[in-house]
């Protein structure tokens, strides 16, 4: 059968160590019912109270708004009129994709600090010799006056932001400043990394910028399986600069709220979520694995008879080093940009023509039209 990527449930396994304490539903309920006058735009109203009804009913109806159990924990770090917030911007990410809906900011903005990657994980694009050489023009950093121009954009209208596309975000030679400009900006500030040049420096960094979800890649809790599939990684270096990581954190930043994360792609029956947590359990809030799709080279792969449209078109919006505007990563050498945050911004990129005739074709069935969709498994 045709292997299919639902982007909107891609843990294949996820073990959080602390069960919550709170009743995370009803606190959402008492905020909502104390807080939703302060909303004053008809557009938020609408979601809070959609917000309010699915999580009041116990039916179980078509793309109902619910609280799973990692959005718990996000929302455990809020308080007050925050957790309204919180909910506006997940409901956006989780339900407008699945009902084609937009308004004018994508749910969900990837920054790219840098392409850049001192690793060849066997399943990414960072293989692909064409995408790696220097000369071929992807490889580079992002300025930090680009990057904090991106983040003025994004505060206070996108919530939901990761630091990372392409490459390791902390090779990124302006990533300290960048971090710092993100403190106290985002309700759910992710930054994924594969932790191997993760150092003193830039531990404070993000504990004193805005993450709020620290996610470690790793897929394997020994250090021959960890190097197969990580190719140029090393499983006791990953470690302990993990390790350095809660030192720091317990030692300096005893009120911080972050939560850290070691997720694996799941790529084999070999790798055991059971192993992982024995490994990983202690050093970090949660272990996860997230499915495979074929991302090294979408472009050489055949084409899928999949017609359904890509929910990540209604989702996720990327900004790359160099400015270039891409819908998804699993385009990384960019065929479907949609605009260059240097001749437009967030909001006119996300509603422009280019995106709206994407969308248009998906919806309409012509995604086996369009390269490198017609390649792609993700729905
Ligand atoms: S290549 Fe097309 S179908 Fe695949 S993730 Fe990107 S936009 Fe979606």
């Amino acid at each position: 059968m045709e292997k299919i990527y639902k982007k909107n449930d891609s843990f294949v396994n996820l073990k959080i160590k602390e069960k919550n304490n709170e009743d995370v539903e009803q606190n959402a309920i008492n905020a909502i019912e104390e807080f939703s006058d302060y909303f004053k735009k008809d557009s938020e109203k609408k979601i809070l109270s959609s917000v309010l009804n699915d999580l009041r009913s116990t039916d179980n109806t078509e793309n109902k708004f619910n609280i799973k159990i990692n959005v718990k924990k996000e929302i455990e770090g809020l308080t007050g009129i925050n957790i309204c917030k919180y909910l506006i911007h997940r409901y956006r990410y989780e339900i407008f994709p699945a009902k084609y809906e937009i308004d004018k900011y994508p749910p969900y903005l990837q920054i790219e600090p840098t392409s850049t990657c001192n690793y060849r994980c066997v399943f990414c694009y960072q293989t692909d010799n064409v995408f790696n050489k220097k000369s071929n023009g992807f490889m580079g950093h992002m300025a930090l006056d680009m990057f904090k121009k991106v983040i003025d954009q994004a505060e206070n209208n996108v919530e939901f932001i990761s630091i990372a596309s392409r490459g390791e975000p902390l090779m990124c030679p302006d990533i300290i400043p960048m971090l710092k400009y993100t403190s106290g900006k985002f309700l759910n500030l992710k930054l994924n990394t594969n932790a191997s040049v993760l150092d003193e420096k830039k531990i404070h960094a993000i504990l004193e910028g805005g993450v709020k979800t620290l996610v470690f890649s790793a897929d394997a809790a020994e250090p021959e399986s960890y190097s197969k599939l990580r190719v140029n990684g090393k499983l006791e270096t990953v470690l302990k600069n993990i390790k350095k990581f809660k030192e720091i954190k317990e030692k300096n930043y005893k009120d911080s709220k972050i939560i850290t994360r070691v997720s694996g792609v799941k790529v084999s029956n070999d790798q055991n979520i059971d192993n992982m947590e024995t490994f990983w359990g202690d050093v970090v809030d949660q272990v996860a694995f997230v499915d495979y799709v074929p991302w090294e080279n979408v472009y050489d792969s055949r084409e899928t008879k999949i017609n359904k449209p890509c929910s990540d078109l209604w989702r996720r919006m990327f900004v790359w080093w160099d400015g270039k505007i891409n819908p998804c990563d699993v385009d990384y050498k960019s065929d479907l940009e949609v605009g260059n945050i240097n001749d437009s911004d967030l909001s006119k990129a996300w509603t422009s023509n280019a995106y709206k005739k994407l969308r248009e074709n998906h919806l309409n069935n012509l995604r086996k039209n369009i390269h490198p969709c017609n390649k792609c498994a993700v729905i």
